[in-house]
């Protein structure tokens, strides 16, 4: 977990955030943030140079002055149940074939000793 300096899109407020995120949610003004922007915004601010949006298609002004939508927002987050349906379809996926060739295997073997 590698916390980098980033700063809230809406109110401004420096924060610690962990980049392998994709968002998150503002302690000072409670107000959802897609952390990349959010880090590209504290650096713009503390690179010693004017913020130049124009120059920068990556971060159109736009973006910045409008706040994470509620929508946006829960695309970015990542599901914690749909976590959890993804590694149960795997362990079926993998457990449904072993299970199948281990009951072919006994078939065989009573087969062969009856
Ligand atoms: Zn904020």
């Amino acid at each position: 977990m590698a916390l980098v300096k980033a700063q809230c899109t809406k109110c401004g407020a420096i924060l610690d955030v962990d980049e392998k995120n994709d968002a998150d949610i503002c302690p000072s003004c409670g107000a959802p943030y897609i952390v990349e922007n959010a880090i590209h915004l504290y650096k713009t601010n503390n690179s010693g140079v004017n913020p130049v949006f124009d120059t920068n298609p990556a971060m159109p002004p736009k973006a910045e002055a409008e706040p994470v939508s509620t929508e946006q927002f829960k695309t970015v987050v990542k599901d914690p149940e749909a976590e959890k349906q993804k590694d149960l379809k795997l362990f079926l996926g993998v457990m449904i074939p072993v299970v199948i060739v281990a009951m072919i295997a006994i078939i065989i073997l009573l087969k062969a000793y009856y």
